[in-house]
């Protein structure tokens, strides 16, 4: 027996306990006639004890050569401590050592094994090991663990099962590159691993089983964004017999579940918002709802004047900072240059100070007079003291811009609390969506949503008019996930390959399996995933997924401990029949 109790476990009803413990040499210190280590496991720290004269001599020996992260085992007596220490919970006792056995040696770790570590980002992704060790990414990964229990718990109860789906398979398209993996047993052929389990969940629905879930793990080669990982987590669901608000039903359960659950808090039902309103509304399909600052949008009462800029633009639109009318002009040059950094792109921004004593001065008196700039206040709900910030010019670029000056204010002003969870489900999403560069349409969900009923006449004539019933969970102003209701017909998931570009071949040759399936009594069906490192972190009151996942990737996608992706010798490269081009 290694152990007889946990480093987070003793108390003083423990006291004159014989006890084994094994764990990490937190520190020690030598007072030279008495030595103290930390002894600690995932459970916590417990002091050890060892004295010239109560100690063995030959232990005693050993306790000094102890160094940082050294693993040992010792057997000892509870005793009570002089020195209590009400912040550990093990604080009253302490272990007098009889017995000390090394385990293993340790190297001094490349950074402090401390809750607030000298180490930075790179070098504790090196020795990620180490840095698990620590307690905020320790506990992290607890607290992952606890939500995926309550996720199963939840699920298995309302009937879900959980069943594992491949890994190595055909393209699944959900709107990024494939990671391939190289088939050694068919020359020249390739799987790819799941961008979702998309199309294995819908054939589990035509398979009879009715109510699926999987905590899954999925792959997308994407450029990398800030806090994305090329593999992820997502807790994968699909219904049989169902309509959207079946589904939005269970999922606003399981939410509320998880946030009763874990934090204690009991969220009223949730609010739902057409994608239509929240992109006039905040410009954006995953709108924080916590804070205001809701879009006004001004070209009826901005475009009678002289100022070209705002006659040719498609959209004029401003929001109203809160109490940003003491702003100075050096403050507000700032705000402009932050409006024109490339990764916003805005070229320019008007603004209105909303003075106390009523009278309005603008950034374009020259164009417009107090009563103009007075229905500016009015239409973007700007008050007594408040800053209008006006955007214009290309309808979708300009919502997109005043959006993050939006949540860049919030952020400032102190207005995104992170106790706070507002919860809101997106619905009507489009259909498709115009890609600006090539002109094509694309699935805006994915190719499996079915169009809301009544509008497959619209395809043809408008494409970007049509609407599906596919809906999106949002949480403080992230995506937390998303779904829709799948075609289930084959000749209408036919026409939606066709309009999406493909070929009749095309379409047969990856996805002829689906609509071969379709053809055996396909359930009407839907469904939706929730990405579950996103939700983790934001339960947690993070906004990086990083610290949740126990081994990620950085924003090159490398992992840097194991050094991958990696070269591969020729003899393997040749067994997959690879040739490499390399320039
Ligand atoms: N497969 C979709 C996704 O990964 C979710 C769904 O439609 O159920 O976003």
């Amino acid at each position: 027996m290694y152990r007889s109790h946990s480093c987070g476990e003793l108390r003083a009803s423990h006291i004159t306990q014989e006890v084994t413990l094994a764990g990490w040499v937190q520190k020690s210190r030598d007072k030279g006639f008495m030595i103290w280590v930390d002894l600690r496991d995932r459970y916590g720290i417990t002091q050890l004890i060892f004295d010239e004269e109560r100690t063995p001599k030959d232990v005693f020996e050993k306790a000094k050569a102890l160094g940082r992260e050294f693993v040992i085992q010792v057997k000892g007596s509870v005793i009570e401590r002089e020195a209590k220490n009400s912040k550990m919970p093990t604080g009253d006792i302490e272990i007098l050592v009889t017995e000390l056995t090394l385990l293993n040696a340790s190297l001094l770790p490349p950074f402090t094994i401390e809750d607030d570590t000298d180490g930075g980002e790179d070098i504790r992704m090196k020795y990620r090991y180490l840095d698990i060790r620590r307690n905020p990414v320790k506990n992290s990964l607890m607290f992952r663990h606890k939500v995926s229990m309550e996720v199963r718990k939840y699920l298995s109860a309302q009937d879900f099962i959980e069943v594992e789906t491949p890994y190595l398979i055909k393209s699944t398209p959900e709107g990024a590159r494939d990671f391939v993996v190289p088939s050694r047993m068919n020359e020249g052929q390739f799987y790819a691993l799941p961008q979702s389990p998309q199309t294995f969940k819908q054939l589990l629905m035509v398979g009879g089983m009715d109510k699926y879930f999987q905590i899954v793990k999925c792959f997308r080669d994407e450029d990398l964004r800030a806090d994305r990982q090329p593999e992820f987590t997502q807790i994968d669901c699909e219904m049989a017999f169902v309509e959207q608000e079946d589904i939005l039903n269970v999922f606003e359960g399981l939410t509320r579940h998880l946030l009763s659950e874990i934090k204690g808090i009991e969220l009223e039902k949730f609010p739902r918002m057409t994608y239509d309103h929240a992109m006039k509304t905040y410009g954006n399909d995953k709108p924080d709802i916590r804070f205001g600052m809701e879009f006004g949008e001004l070209n009826e009462v901005a475009q009678h004047k002289e100022f070209g800029i705002f006659n040719s633009a498609e959209l004029v639109v401003g929001i109203a900072v809160p109490g940003g009318a003491t702003y100075t002009r050096k403050e507000i040059d700032k705000l402009v240059d932050w409006v024109r950094r490339p990764q916003v792109g805005a070229l320019g921004m008007v603004y209105v100070k909303c003075n106390e004593d009523g009278t309005f001065k603008s950034s374009v008196d020259k164009f417009y007079d107090q009563d103009d700039l007075a229905k500016w206040a009015e239409v973007t709900g700007a008050k007594a003291g408040d800053l209008i910030c006006v955007l214009s010019g290309n309808t979708n670029k300009v919502r997109a811009q005043l959006s993050a000056l939006r949540m860049e204010m919030a952020t400032r002003l102190g207005l995104r609390n992170p106790a706070e969870f507002a919860p809101l489900w997106v619905i009507d999403f489009p259909l498709l969506e115009l890609d600006e560069e090539t002109g094509h349409y694309h699935a805006m969900h994915h190719p499996f949503t079915s169009p809301k009923p009544g509008q497959l006449e619209l395809l043809d004539t408008n494409p970007g008019d049509v609407k599906a019933n596919a809906y999106d969970l949002v949480l403080n102003g992230n995506e937390i996930g998303g779904g829709s209701i799948r075609i289930h017909d084959k000749e209408m998931q036919a026409t939606m390959f066709k309009h999406l570009g493909f070929t009749e071949e095309e379409a047969k040759a990856q996805f002829g399996f689906l609509m071969d399936a379709f053809q055996y009594g396909a359930p009407p069906h839907g469904g939706l995933a929730f990405g579950l490192d996103r939700l983790v972190a934001i339960l947690g009151g993070q906004e990086t997924i990083r610290d949740f996942i126990a081994f990620p990737k950085n924003n090159s996608g490398r992992d840097v401990m194991i050094d991958a992706p990696a070269t591969i010798d020729e003899q393997q490269l040749k067994e997959l029949s690879i040739k490499l081009d390399l320039h």
